[in-house]
């Protein structure tokens, strides 16, 4: 973990950082959050993948939930550049959190003070060294996605994470490394933490935007498939869908593009990475690593 906190406008160092614990947030969990990450370039400089789009995103979370902000979009935007810097680190993931305080309990939330902090650490590879070549073995989860008027699904919301962090504990005790969620209609909505897309006769499909994130990475590869004259479909997708896929990958901030080696047991690609996973993990990494020209104006320098 980092030593280095942006809390409510200082920079702290880690023993400097209290937190009480009748925060608001801890008990209820009505507080919102971003996950981003900068990667080193070989020229020396860090970037951080997509920031404007991550700090944005935050700022309609927080609406979403009807938490007021002390901090500016400026504010929030620098903060996270610094502790970046300030920690030396290249490849940091960064955790921008606004939460509630303890002046008081309850599910009034009128006149708690909101808070807001940031900080960064190392996170290299979100399911191990190999997943991005091997892939993952994942299984359809019993737990559903939430509803998108039970917890709003644009949103990152930290209590929403609760529903995710069951569904993925299941998978991992059930010998899986990830779960993947249905909506309450049965459609696939998305990973525990991350988008979904299917590959099928050359064409790429993923939920369109009823159940799950609108993922920043999900926006990139709809972008990189647009670039390479890739179809793209938004629609319902059924769970026999995922069995008979030709391809099938994650994307997500964290897990970055991750192929998808099996959905319960049956075997996707006879177990390899496919051609056109390959492809847009390769313009992500290439992106986000600064090697590419054409999305320089994603990468915010540090
Ligand atoms: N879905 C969920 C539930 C997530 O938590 C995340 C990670 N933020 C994603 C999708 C992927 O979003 P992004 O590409 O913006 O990281």
């Amino acid at each position: 973990m980092s030593d280095t906190y942006w809390v409510d406008g200082k920079y702290l160092k880690k023993e400097d950082v209290s937190i009480s614990p009748l925060t608001h947030t801890f008990h209820y969990g009505l507080g919102v959050f971003e996950g981003v990450r900068s990667y080193g370039a070989e020229d020396g400089s860090v970037n951080i993948f997509r920031l404007d789009e991550h700090t944005n995103r935050l700022l309609e979370s927080a609406k979403i939930t009807g938490i007021d902000i002390n901090f500016s979009y400026d504010e929030i935007f620098d903060a996270q550049i610094q502790v970046v810097k300030k920690s030396n680190l290249q490849n940091a993931y960064i955790r921008p959190l606004l939460y509630l305080g303890s002046e008081r309990l309850g599910l009034d939330i009128d006149g708690i003070d909101s808070h807001a902090m940031v900080t960064c650490w190392e996170w290299p590879a979100y399911f191990g060294e190999d997943a991005l070549e091997k892939g993952i073995d994942v299984m359809v989860s019993s737990f559903t996605r939430q509803f998108p008027n039970s917890l709003m699904t644009k949103s990152k919301i930290s209590g929403g994470y609760v529903n995710g962090i069951m569904a993925h504990d299941q998978a991992k005790k059930n010998g899986y490394q990830e779960a993947v969620l249905l909506d309450t209609n049965g459609f696939v909505a998305e990973g525990s933490g991350q988008n979904i897309f299917v590959v099928k006769d050359g064409s790429l499909i993923t939920p369109s935007l009823n159940c799950c994130l609108n993922g920043i990475t999900r926006r990139s590869v709809l972008k990189f498939a647009e670039d390479e004259n890739i179809d793209v479909i938004e629609r319902n997708i059924t769970r026999d869908e995922l069995y008979t896929a030709d391809e099938l990958f994650f994307c997500g901030t964290a897990v970055e593009i991750t192929p998808i080696r099996s959905v319960d047991k049956k075997l996707i690609c006879n177990g390899n990475r496919g051609e056109i996973t390959n492809l847009i993990q390769s313009l992500y990494l290439d992106t986000v690593q600064g090697k590419s020209k054409k999305y320089q104006d994603w990468l915010t320098r540090v």
